[in-house]
This record gives C-alpha cells, sequence and structure tokens, in this order.
C-alpha cells in the first residue's frame, strides 16, 4: 500500500505536481535538497493511456471525465458575468493540467513586461533552459518573435497541409505565417517517441510524444524526490511570529480498518513552494486564515485571488471546395504574431481597424476545423449510403482560425472563497467572479475582422463564428498572487517569495502581472526555474 505519511525531514515541500511544481521539485532534487512533493490527484498509469484516448474519441463522452476530473472534491462556483468552467480549464493528477494540455509553448514578447518588476532579459536564460527541459520543437521564422540565441531543441514540425492553403491567402494579404513552438517531440527525444499523429492530444496523448509534467516529476524522483499522490492540502500552518510557514496540513486516504475516509498529515519543511495552478494557491492561501492573518496567508496587500485573468478565444471557419485533411494533425502548427502589439495595423490587403483601445492578439491556424466523421454520423439521422454521401460531402473540406485576446487586470475579477458550498474535505469551494470588458472584447471584434478578410480571400463559406458575443476562456489562469515591488499592491517579489512570509514561493501564472496573449506554460516553467534557483540560493 502507498505510505502517505509524511516525510520526517524535507528541505523543501512541494505543493502541485503540474509542470510548475515537477519543475521546481526536478530542479532541487538534482542539487541534493530533499524534497516532498503533494499532489491532490492521482497518479495516473502511463500504459492506460490507450484505453484514455479511447473514451475521449468515444462519441458522448465528456472530455472532463478522461482525466477525471469534477465531483465534490473539484466544486466550484461561478458568479460572474461570464460563466468560469473551471473543469474543463484543468486537470489533477500528477502531470496536472499537461496531461490535457495541447502543448503550444512560446515566449512572451518583451513588451509584454513593461509592469513586470522583473523585464524579458531577466527571463531569457530561463526561458531557453525551460524549452530545453521540455524539448520544445521550434523553427527561427517569427520576424515578430523576441530575441533569442540559442536554437530550438528539435526542429519544428512542418506546416499541415491546410497552412499551406491557408499561406496563398495570406501572402497575398500580406499577412505572415510562422511556425508555431511546440512541447511535443518531432523526433525521438528524451527517451520518449516522436509524434505518431494519433490526432487526440488535447485531452490525451497515447505514445507520449506530447510534454507532459509527469515527466519531471519521474525525473524527481530518479533524482531523489518523494511523491505522494492523493494528498490534497488542506492549509498551510505558519510560526508563532507568523513570519515562516511551518507545515502544510493534507489529506490522504485512510484505509485504515478497511475504510474509505480521509486522514490528516503534517508535512514539515524549511522551504515551501505553491504550484497548485491559479485558481487553487490563492484558494489555499485564503484558507489558510489564522488568527495573525484573518484574511487569508501572504495576503496583507489584498491582493491574493484579485486580478485573476484568462484569455479569450476568437474563431471563425467555414468550407471550401478543396480537400483541407483537417482532424489528421490534432494540434497547431502555424500561427501568426504580426498583430500582437498592435491589433489595429493594417497590411497591404487587411484594413487597418479603428483607433480603439486594444489588449493583445496572436492568430492561429486550426488543424481540426469543422466535424469529424463521427461527429457528422451522429449528429444526423442518415444511414448506410445516404450518410456516406453526407459524410463525402460534408467531411474534410472544412478551415477554421483561432485567436487569443488577452485581458486587462482588473481588482474586481477575482477568485475568493464560496463558503456556502464546501468540497469533498468540508472546505470553502473556489468562487469564480470574471468579466470580459471592453477593450478585450474590442480585440476579439478585430481578430474576427482579419480572420473574415483571409478566410473571404481563401474563397471560403464561412459557416461559424466566435465573437465577444460567444467567447470562452482559453484555459489559462492568470494574475492571482501577481509579482511586484510593491508588498502592498501584489503578494510575491520578483524572486517569487511572497512579500509576508520568509520560506513561501510561488511558482504559477498566478503571478503574472500582465496576461499578454500566449500560451503561458512556458513562462511558467520559466519562472518556476528562476523560483527554484532562488529556494535553493536560501537552502
Ligand atoms: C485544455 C487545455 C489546453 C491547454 N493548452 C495549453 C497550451 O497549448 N499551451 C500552454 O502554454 N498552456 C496550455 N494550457 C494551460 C496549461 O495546462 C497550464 O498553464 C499549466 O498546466 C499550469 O501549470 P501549473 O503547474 O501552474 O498548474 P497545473 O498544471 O494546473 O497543476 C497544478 C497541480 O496542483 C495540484 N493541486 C492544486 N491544489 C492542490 C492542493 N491544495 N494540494 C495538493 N495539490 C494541489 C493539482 O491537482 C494539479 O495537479 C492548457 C490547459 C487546458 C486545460
Ligand atoms: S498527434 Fe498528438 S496525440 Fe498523437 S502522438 Fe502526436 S502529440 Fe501525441
Amino acid at each position: 500500500m502507498t505510505d502517505r505519511t509524511p516525510s520526517e525531514r524535507a528541505d523543501v515541500c512541494v505543493i502541485g505536481a503540474g509542470p510548475a511544481g515537477a519543475l521546481v521539485a526536478h530542479t532541487l532534487a538534482r542539487r541534493g535538497h530533499d524534497v516532498v512533493v503533494l499532489e491532490a490527484g492521482e497518479r495516473f498509469e502511463f500504459e492506460d493511456r490507450k484505453r484514455r484516448m479511447e473514451r475521449a474519441i468515444r462519441p458522448g463522452d465528456d472530455d472532463r471525465s478522461v482525466w477525471d476530473m469534477g465531483g465534490p472534491r473539484d466544486a466550484y462556483t461561478s458568479t460572474g458575468e461570464q460563466f468560469y468552467p473551471l473543469n474543463r480549464a484543468r486537470v489533477k493528477g500528477v502531470g496536472g493540467s499537461t496531461l490535457h494540455w495541447q502543448g503550444m509553448v512560446m515566449r512572451l514578447h518583451e513588451s509584454d513586461f513593461d509592469a513586470w518588476p522583473i523585464s524579458y532579459d531577466d527571463l531569457r536564460p530561463y526561458y531557453a533552459r525551460a524549452e530545453s527541459q521540455l524539448g520544445v520543437a521550434g523553427a527561427d521564422d517569427n520576424p515578430f518573435a523576441p530575441p533569442r540565441e540559442e536554437p530550438f531543441p528539435l526542429p519544428a514540425f512542418r506546416p499541415s497541409h491546410s497552412d499551406s492553403i491557408f499561406a496563398d491567402a495570406c501572402e497575398s494579404l500580406g499577412v505572415a505565417m510562422h511556425s508555431v513552438p511546440n512541447a511535443r517531440n518531432s523526433e525521438p527525444h528524451d527517451g520518449r517517441s516522436e509524434c505518431v499523429g494519433y490526432g487526440t492530444c488535447k485531452p490525451v496523448c497515447p505514445s507520449g510524444a506530447k510534454y507532459g509534467a509527469d515527466v519531471h516529476v519521474r525525473k524527481a524522483e530518479e533524482e531523489g524526490a518523494r511523491v505522494i499522490d492523493r494528498a490534497a492540502v488542506q492549509r498551510l500552518e505558519h510560526d508563532d511570529e507568523g513570519k515562516r510557514i511551518e507545515a502544510a496540513v493534507y489529506a490522504a486516504p485512510d484505509h485504515g480498518n478497511g475504510g474509505t475516509g480521509s486522514v490528516e498529515h503534517r508535512q514539515e519543511a524549511r522551504e515551501f513552494v505553491l504550484a497548485g495552478g491559479g485558481v487553487e494557491i490563492p484558494r489555499l492561501l485564503l484558507l489558510s486564515k489564522s488568527k495573525t492573518y484573518p484574511d487569508g496567508l501572504a495576503n496583507t496587500s489584498g491582493a491574493v485571488g484579485r486580478y485573476f485573468m484568462d484569455h479569450l478565444y476568437a474563431g471563425m471557419g467555414g468550407r471550401i471546395d478543396r480537400r483541407t485533411r483537417q482532424h489528421r494533425v490534432g494540434f497547431i502548427t502555424s500561427e501568426c504574431h504580426q498583430f500582437y502589439e498592435d491589433p489595429a495595423r493594417g497590411t497591404k490587403g487587411i484594413p487597418a481597424a479603428d483607433d480603439a483601445e486594444y489588449d493583445r492578439l496572436k492568430l492561429e491556424f486550426s488543424n481540426y476545423a469543422g466535424p469529424t466523421p463521427v461527429g457528422l454520423a451522429l449528429d444526423g439521422d442518415e444511414w448506410g449510403d445516404e450518410l456516406l454521401s453526407t459524410i463525402r460531402e460534408e467531411y474534410g473540406n472544412s478551415v477554421g482560425m483561432g485567436a487569443l485576446a488577452g485581458q486587462k487586470p482588473r481588482k474586481e475579477n477575482r477568485i475568493a472563497l464560496d463558503s456556502g458550498t464546501t468540497d469533498d474535505h468540508g472546505n470553502p469551494v473556489p468562487r469564480i467572479h470574471w468579466r470580459v470588458d471592453e477593450r478585450t472584447k474590442a480585440t476579439l471584434r478585430r481578430a474576427n475582422e482579419i480572420q473574415r478578410d483571409i478566410l473571404d480571400e481563401l474563397g471560403a463559406e464561412v459557416t461559424w463564428h466566435v465573437g465577444p458575443e460567444n467567447t470562452g476562456p482559453a484555459f489559462h489562469h492568470m494574475g492571482t498572487t501577481r509579482m511586484g515591488t510593491d508588498p502592498k499592491a501584489s503578494v510575491v517579489n520578483a524572486r517569487l517569495r511572497t512579500h509576508d512570509l520568509q520560506n513561501c514561493t510561488i511558482a504559477s501564472s498566478s503571478v503574472f502581472v500582465t496576461s499578454g496573449a500566449m500560451n503561458p506554460t512556458l513562462t511558467i516553467a520559466a519562472l518556476s526555474l528562476k523560483a527554484a534557483d532562488h529556494v535553493h540560493e536560501r537552502l
């Protein structure tokens, strides 16, 4: 039976085994420190992935069930103007949300750091280390990317067949297409297979070609770290002075006397690293309130849980009279950063936009637009030859474009505790209060304009679009324990340590000061490597 009792001696207790926690644990264990990782979710067997893939592609199954999300453990409430589907936006388990993720990994641009206490140059060496740890496949073909010296560890994936259809239209409009850095193996790498094209990357890659943080959990264990799964941290306890965390109190399954309940343990450590993701980190700090800190730990600024951000999705697509081979590649191979800093800019074929206020904008070219053959069969009420001819007509001629828009950090967008609803351990669940404001809506409209121009140039019949009225989050929680130099206005300093507690570090997108419009995980990985260096210096 798995031993889930605490370690007697630990230099570092890491909470969460997603990419942030796994990279911190691996870095510190490799440097000889005693590391214990507490992970709320379970350890999923790699051998089980084919079965999970089958579940993912079986019609009628919900993506959430693939990694066992939902139920009392994952209860939450969403109260803002915009509903937030939290359990689609994360996974709890060894590997965290990278079990389910897409794997697009790009650096933020230099200008994204304007309001941060660190610059792109401060993070640049860590970005390079993060790319090498994750094994990023990429190319130097993006004229808008921030400066880099080192080549990508793996060659980029070739543009897909449908990218090549977009290429002509983009060229005549003056829109630049370039490759997407992907955390998946374009050739065998790090003991894992190259991508074999299952196409089910999101929510599961059966071959292991897509990077998942379980890779670094294994590496951390090889270096001596101890990883305890099904160990949900309930609260953090501090010393009498309120200066240091003493212990993480976690609940683990109690199998004593054949029972199915849970038992609480106390893991003590010299340093604590919170890596539970952008929603659970602020929740844990708020749950850990004490006499000294009645508003929650590390929260003398009042910023814990506030400034919650996500990227918003805009999209458009339809049909063309050519074979596009959609759904043969399960990830995105081409994108466009041309409008990133200035969405209003025009090109030789796309008129400049109104002089409105815009946020960051990134465009993507889809490889899985339109229905799958199975989807068509299930949606229609035809059978036999009729169904076959509908599938022949409707499948394989779709094109689609996506886009991510950024969000300004706003105090009122926040994660708080909902004491009216409790999880399986009787703790208040996270309450998400979230709104998409005008600036982001204008950016989504602009994305739709550009997408429409490209699809028109392609001669596509547009059949669907996602704009401000039906947008949703890209599942990138950010901002809820922001970084800053002023302890009155931020939660962690530039070294990722909380202002209030001397031995508490946060490794997460929760420290992002602004959102940018880039998928966040490479930046999370870079920040986590930086955080680990600072913890190492203190040990
Ligand atoms: C569908 C989808 C697609 C995505 N695609 C991309 C993409 O293409 N590119 C990209 O950059 N990002 C993508 N993301 C986002 C990416 O997955 C996250 O940014 C990343 O996983 C966050 O890493 P993390 O380690 O901070 O948190 P997580 O990966 O969420 O890991 C946190 C871990 O902490 C554990 N935990 C939480 N609370 C506790 C507690 N109290 N006690 C113990 N353990 C706890 C959780 O169980 C979880 O395993 C995607 C996400 C989703 C859902
Ligand atoms: S297409 Fe996706 S799921 Fe299939 S092997 Fe490649 S990365 Fe994995």
